[in-house]
């Protein structure tokens, strides 16, 4: 399993030179791996417990890159308590 983030200049099969059906991928943006919660982030909790359980993947992957926009307005987080993006 592969998280990536959802910028198109970063493409795991191609880094990683996967086949196709070789690696089951995650992107989004900043490639965020949410903490468990069974309410919150159903949609990334899914996909691990999909992998996990009924693929049996043995190993995680998560790719950052340099100038990720994601990674850029999470570290640039508001001071003055209004919400970020
Ligand atoms: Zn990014």
């Amino acid at each position: 399993m592969v998280f990536a983030c959802s910028d198109s200049r970063v493409s795991p099969t191609m880094i990683l030179n996967f086949q196709p059906g070789e690696a089951f991928m995650v992107r989004n943006i900043a490639n965020m791996v949410p903490p468990f919660d069974q309410v919150r982030y159903t949609g990334v909790g899914a996909i691990l417990e999909y992998g996990i359980t009924a693929l049996k993947i043995p190993n995680i992957v998560v790719i950052g890159h340099s100038r990720c926009g994601g990674i850029q307005r999470l570290m640039t987080h508001p001071e003055d308590g209004s919400h970020p993006l």
